[in-house]
């Protein structure tokens, strides 16, 4: 049973920013307002993520990293399926614990003490008292020690901790409201203020040369959304809202593109997305040039399809089409209202 739990936990946990993403997630449900990431040797070696939300009460800190739901592992065919069948919901602390060194300390606000516990490739140890602040620490270490091959498909440290980077940026961009900090090795890589902007956000993440270049994008359907979008109204318009910041191309000087794009307030990629705002910029860049981007994008939820891969963020619109006329029509129509 513990081999069956760890290919699955390989299948899902595919390097550090998988991990970095899902202690993020949590962070988040739990109401954080200040979630601090910091990671080892590309988070090959470490990962910490620390946050102030609401925490882990002592005598749950046993079934946080306890397999949810073990009816969907138990079964080789199950595997062969493709993991998107078993969900990794309810499974990433479980998950992460199979294939590393984990361990999870907290302290509810009204808690007089903290607690922690810890797991090694699967096996659960005791629930210990411990100091801690507010809040919930998860530290990841030794990650894949357990399962060679995996460990092996890892890339240079640099190449994991780009990766890192664009997963902590994406949710911090997403997330202007929360105050998000990366640190790589020591150094601190950025860390947003929280203060609900997301101008600031920017300027935080890419530096004051991008913030100043970013213009705003605000769209909406022919008539507004408010009219249209009543629950159930067989006229739900395709796109509800565009919004969010693109650079300037005027101003752009970077040579690789920054696109962070999220559907429902959901970080994702999506190459629909990617490509209308693209195409928004038709031959206005110079020659080698990428733009900065943050969209925002609003759809019907039963439009949209985020089940492709677990691992993936990849998502599907049911109206293409029309997603990817709002989205350039959306950037168009915000660099012409600065002249461009
Ligand atoms: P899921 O998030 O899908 O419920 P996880 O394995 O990621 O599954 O987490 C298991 C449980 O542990 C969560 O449901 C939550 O109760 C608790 N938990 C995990 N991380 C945190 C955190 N940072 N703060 C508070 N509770 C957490
Ligand atoms: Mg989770």
């Amino acid at each position: 049973e513990r081999t069956v739990q760890r290919i699955a936990a390989g299948e899902v946990v595919e390097r550090p920013a998988s991990v970095v993403k899902e202690l993020i997630e949590n962070s988040l449900d739990a109401g954080a307002s200040r979630v601090a990431v910091s990671v080892e040797a590309g988070g090959t070696e470490g990962v910490r993520v620390r946050d102030d939300g609401v925490g882990i009460p002592a005598d749950q800190l046993e079934a946080a990293v306890a397999e949810h739901a073990t009816s969907k592992i138990g079964d080789i065919e199950d595997l062969d399926r493709g993991v998107g069948t078993l969900g990794f919901r309810g499974e990433a602390l479980y998950t992460v614990g199979a294939v590393s060194r984990l361990t999870v300390r907290s302290r509810p606000p009204d808690a007089e003490a903290g607690a922690e516990i810890t797991v090694e490739g699967g096996d659960v140890g005791e629930v210990r008292p411990a100091g801690c602040p507010e809040g919930t620490t998860v530290e990841v270490t030794d990650l894949f020690y357990n399962t060679p091959a995996r460990k092996k498909f890892l890339k240079r440290t640099t190449t994991e901790f780009d990766r890192v980077n664009t997963v902590v940026t994406g949710y911090a961009l997403a997330n202007p409201d929360v105050a998000v900090s990366l640190e790589h090795d020591g150094r601190e890589t950025f860390a947003t203020e929280g203060n609900g902007d997301l101008r600031s956000a920017v300027l935080a993440v890419y530096g004051r040369e991008v913030a100043e270049a970013m213009v705003d994008v605000a769209w909406e359907p022919d008539g507004g959304v408010d009219s249209a979008h009543a629950a159930g109204d067989p006229d739900d318009p395709p796109v509800r809202r565009v919004t969010g910041l693109v650079s300037h191309p005027e101003a752009t000087r970077s040579t690789r593109e920054y696109l962070a794009t999220y559907v429902n307030d959901r970080y994702v990629t999506a190459s629909a997305l990617r490509e209308a705002a693209l195409d928004a910029y038709g031959g206005q860049l110079a020659p080698d040039r990428y733009p900065f981007a943050v969209l925002f994008v609003e759809v019907p939820p039963g439009d949209v399809d985020v089940n492709v891969h677990p691992r993936k963020l990849e998502v599907r619109f049911d109206e293409e089409p029309a997603v990817r006329a709002a989205v350039e029509e959306a950037v168009e129509s915000a660099l012409l209202d600065h002249g461009l």
